[in-house]
């Protein structure tokens, strides 16, 4: 794993904007959990055959340990909720091993209808259950990426993310000669974003093209918009990458901007922009009394 469990930017963040407290502390539980061995652990131990196109969890079948991805998942429903965001955790923590691997598994998916049916079978607030959705899928996907970036193709075209199918959360501009690099919130990954062109459609055509930047914020901070499909892209200049870890923390550093381009009436591309089709296996080690203690 790269970087601190729980970056200082974290800490910082949250002393700057203390009304954050109910996204931010779940999401701190999230990456503390990332330097679990366990979840690389649960990962194949070769990645299916790579491809172009293809993500590279994509087919993966996952053997989890049930009593980890349980504690993982209650430690952050108790982050939330000890900050104020309302989820039910004695709810979830009456949820049996298939739940759990059922909610894993429409996490990484980024699959809305599942996740709300999931909230309906153990009675909790879909919106709650999709809103902790990403973080409950970050730290596996975050033992992916540091397992598989190794092997990504340099020149990988997609607009979506080469390790979970995710569409990018943001791009860098990056130092003097203004490279641009797209990342992934949801497990840290980048890879290169081309100039002139929606990541998402793949529009080039620059007439439909566009902008929107806070007027203090120009140079560093802006959105950049398409009219083909409506999306929208956060852009940040940077002069050192942001560390995978701390991805998801710049996302929501910047949500002035989603807050400006959603109020404009721009968009974000739902789900995920590769499917993955991952099976999820439950494996519980220590028998059953320990799922049960
Ligand atoms: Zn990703
Ligand atoms: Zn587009």
């Amino acid at each position: 794993m790269t970087g601190p469990a729980v970056p200082a930017r974290a800490a910082v963040l949250a002393r700057r904007r203390p009304e954050w407290e109910p996204w931010l502390a779940p999401l701190q539980a999230a990456l503390a959990a990332v330097a679990e061995p366990g979840w690389a652990a649960a990962l194949p131990a070769s990645p299916p055959p790579a491809d172009d196109r293809r993500p590279r969890l994509a087919g993966a079948t996952l053997e989890l340990d049930a009593r980890m991805t349980r504690t993982c998942l209650l430690g952050l429903v108790e982050a939330a909720e000890r900050a104020g965001a309302p989820v039910a955790r004695a709810r979830l923590a009456g949820a049996d091993a298939a739940d759990v691997g059922s909610l894993l598994e429409a996490s990484i998916e980024q699959d809305a209808a599942a996740l709300v049916a999931i909230a309906g079978r153990l009675a909790l607030e879909p919106a709650a259950v999709t809103a902790l959705a990403p973080l409950v899928a970050m730290p596996l996907l975050h033992a992916a990426r540091a397992r598989w970036m190794a092997g990504v193709p340099a020149a990988w075209a997609p607009g979506y993310c080469p390790i979970c199918g995710a569409w990018p959360a943001l791009a860098e501009t990056r130092g003097l000669e203004g490279e641009r690099r797209l990342r992934c919130g949801r497990c840290g990954a980048e890879w290169p974003g081309q100039w002139l062109a929606c990541a998402f459609c793949g529009n080039r055509d620059h007439h439909r093209l566009g902008a929107l930047a806070p007027e203090d914020t120009r140079d560093t901070r802006r959105v950049e918009t398409c009219e083909a499909c409506r999306g929208f892209l956060k852009i940040v200049t940077v002069l050192t990458p942001a560390p995978a870890v701390e991805v998801a923390l710049v996302d929501l550093e910047t949500v002035e901007l989603d807050v400006a381009a959603l109020d404009a009436g721009w968009t974000r591309p739902e789900g995920l922009g590769h499917p993955l089709g991952v099976g999820v296996r439950m494996a519980a080690p220590r028998g059953l009394r320990g799922w049960l203690r």
